[in-house]
């Protein structure tokens, strides 16, 4: 069987073999590449230990990206391709990282320490194919499998209980049966793990291709990974919308009070944007009707995020099907939803003496309201003859 490996990996995985050593591409990218998905970055794994794959590199920029872990990363044509050496895992004690990690000369113990069949292939043009436990069948039959004993694997490492789940979302295959009945079994371990590195997976899994397949499998474990539980009869929605982990959590909690969603969104270490989004989203209200200044109301409040709002919310049944296109075609018509949209800005404002500092902008709020309820006034002079008036009938 032949792969592609791109010649800038290739050239990697030739100079260790020149050296003497053995190397091959692995993991994640190998897994892409039988695909035929383009891997987003290329895994080396070879028998050279890592300071002397750094000194074998001298004409490249070379990262010690984890020389006690065995990487480092080899800048070829741009792209960064991570060398691991061949490595065995030491006694766990907390399902969180080995305790420690030792280096091996044997391609077979390192691919034993892989988390999943079609994770633990390794390939080279010079060596071929290594395959020890059936990955490119389970490829081809699309099952997520661990490698060995899915309940030990499990418990050495919990993240690997989100691998599974992810991973079966990003690919759409189903997870075999004792691997799965392992993970729903120790879920409780993925206490033990970040919740950046939970938060990470379960955000992929949301925003990849076969999310609900993976979310109604996982059982009690959202439940263990967030504050609150979820409608199982939502789970199949979310593919529905489009790819968008926060939009699809939204779904998920749409309904919910803001400091559920609140505690949603801090126990997942979600950044402050994505937390906005989330909130905007999950409390979204659809338009009162569907007349132009109620469907332009709606675009100010959830701005960029309106479209898929409007499709969330039909989705739920509490909005019609029409109002995402409802919504580009006033948004077309109409565009001006927002104080950047307006004629006048604020140093028209203070330039024509209308008002100058905060008031500034509490004037521009009011233009907004007037040119959301008629977008005719949405002309220079006009707006500056309303702000005179606002301010004239304000003193
Ligand atoms: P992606 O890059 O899309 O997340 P990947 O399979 O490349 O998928 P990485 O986290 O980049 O995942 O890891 C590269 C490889 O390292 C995996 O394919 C797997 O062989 C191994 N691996 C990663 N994390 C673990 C883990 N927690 N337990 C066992 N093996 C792992
Ligand atoms: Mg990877």
């Amino acid at each position: 069987m032949t792969i592609e490996i791109p010649a800038h990996v290739a050239e990697i995985i030739d100079r260790l073999e020149a050296a003497g050593h053995s190397a091959y591409a692995v993991g994640g990218s190998l897994r892409d590449a039988i695909l035929g998905i383009p891997p987003h970055d290329w895994d080396i794994t070879t028998s050279s230990l890592p300071e002397e794959t750094a000194s074998l590199f001298p004409d490249k920029h070379v990262i010690p990206t984890g020389i006690k872990h065995g990487t480092v990363t080899v800048v070829n044509n741009g792209d960064p391709i991570e060398v691991t050496t061949y490595r065995v895992d030491g006694e766990y004690t907390d399902s969180r990282r080995p305790d420690s990690v030792s280096f091996t000369t044997s391609i077979e113990d390192d691919l034993s320490r892989r988390d999943f069949t079609v994770n633990a292939m390794a390939y080279s043009e010079k060596r071929g194919l290594v395959d020890l436990f059936g990955g490119r069948e389970d490829l081809r039959r699309g099952i997520i499998r661990a490698v060995g004993d899915p309940e030990k694997r499990f418990t050495e490492d919990a993240l690997r209980i989100m691998r599974a789940f992810r991973f079966s979302a990003q690919l759409d295959f189903e997870i075999e049966e004792n691997t799965l009945r392992a993970a729903l079994k120790l879920g409780g371990r993925l206490k033990n793990i970040a919740a950046e590195r939970i938060s990470s997976e379960l955000l992929r899994l949301l925003g990849s291709v076969a999310a609900g397949r993976a979310l109604a499998s996982m059982g009690t474990i959202l439940r263990e990974i967030l504050p609150v539980s979820l409608p199982t009869d939502r789970l199949c929605l979310v593919d529905s919308l489009k790819r968008d982990g926060i939009a699809r959590l939204a779904l998920l909690l749409h309904g919910r009070t803001a400091e559920e969603i609140s505690s949603v969104a801090s126990s997942l270490k979600l950044s402050g944007e994505q937390k906005k989004r989330l909130s905007l989203l999950a409390l979204a209200e659809p338009p009162e009707d569907s007349s132009g200044p109620s469907l332009r109301r709606f675009l100010r409040a959830l701005g960029d995020d309106a479209p898929k709002a409007a499709a969330m919310l039909a989705l739920l049944g509490s909005a019609p099907h029409s109002l995402e296109a409802d919504l580009l075609t006033e948004a077309a018509l109409s565009p001006c939803v927002s104080v950047g949209g307006l004629a006048v800005g604020g140093r028209d404002l203070i330039a024509e003496g209308i008002a100058s500092g905060p008031s500034v902008g509490h004037i521009l709020s009011l233009l907004l309201e007037a040119v959301i309820d008629d977008p005719s006034l949405n002309e220079k002079q006009l707006l500056i003859d309303a702000a005179r008036e606002l301010v004239d009938h304000h003193e």
